[in-house]
C-alpha cells in the first residue's frame, strides 16, 4: 500500500469555500452585458432605470443591484479614454490642416461632449458588470458594512 491515507479524498468533489452562493459569473460576459444596458446575472432585465441611475433590482430576475459603487471609475475611463481619442484626433489633424485654433476648438470640443455623455453609460454597466463578477461590494451575498475583515460594523 502506497500514497497517502487521505489519497480517496482527491477522488471526490474540490472543497468549495464561500457558501453556497458559487454559481459561475464570468468575467467578460458580466461586462458585455453591462455595456449593453443589461443585467449581469441574466441578461435580460434593463441595468439602468434613468441615465446613469441604475436598478435596484432586476426586474427580470429580481438580482440586487443596489450594492453598485461604481463611484469615480466611470468618469475617469471616460476621461481616459476620450481624452486619448481627441487629443490624438486634435494632434493628427493639426499636422495635416493648418487650421486655427479657434477652428480646433469648434470641432474638438462638441466631439469631447459628445463622445462622453455616449460612453458614460455603458462605460457604468460594464462597470457594474464588473464588481458583480468579482462579488465586490454586496454583490456575493454578504453585507460589506458589518465584514469583519473590513474592521467591523460601520456606524
Ligand atoms: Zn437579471
Amino acid at each position: 500500500m502506497t500514497g497517502r491515507p487521505d489519497a480517496a479524498v482527491s477522488k471526490t468533489s474540490p472543497v468549495r469555500y464561500g457558501g453556497q452562493d458559487d454559481a459561475e459569473r464570468p468575467l467578460g460576459r458580466s461586462i458585455k452585458r453591462g455595456l449593453l444596458n443589461r443585467c449581469p446575472h441574466c441578461g435580460e432585465g434593463r441595468l439602468f432605470r434613468a441615465f446613469l441611475k441604475p436598478v435596484d433590482a432586476c426586474a427580470f430576475c429580481g438580482e440586487d443591484m443596489h450594492h453598485q459603487r461604481a463611484d469615480d471609475l466611470p468618469p475617469y475611463l471616460v476621461i481616459f479614454i476620450i481624452g486619448h481619442v481627441t487629443v490624438g484626433g486634435y494632434m493628427m489633424t493639426d499636422l495635416v490642416w493648418n487650421i486655427s485654433m479657434w477652428a480646433h476648438l469648434a470641432i474638438w470640443v462638441p466631439i469631447t461632449v459628445l463622445l462622453a455623455f455616449g460612453t458614460i453609460q455603458p462605460i457604468k454597466g460594464g462597470v457594474i458588470g464588473l464588481q458583480w463578477a468579482l462579488r465586490m461590494h454586496g454583490f456575493g451575498g454578504h453585507d460589506e458594512d458589518t465584514d469583519p475583515g473590513r474592521g467591523g460594523p460601520i456606524e
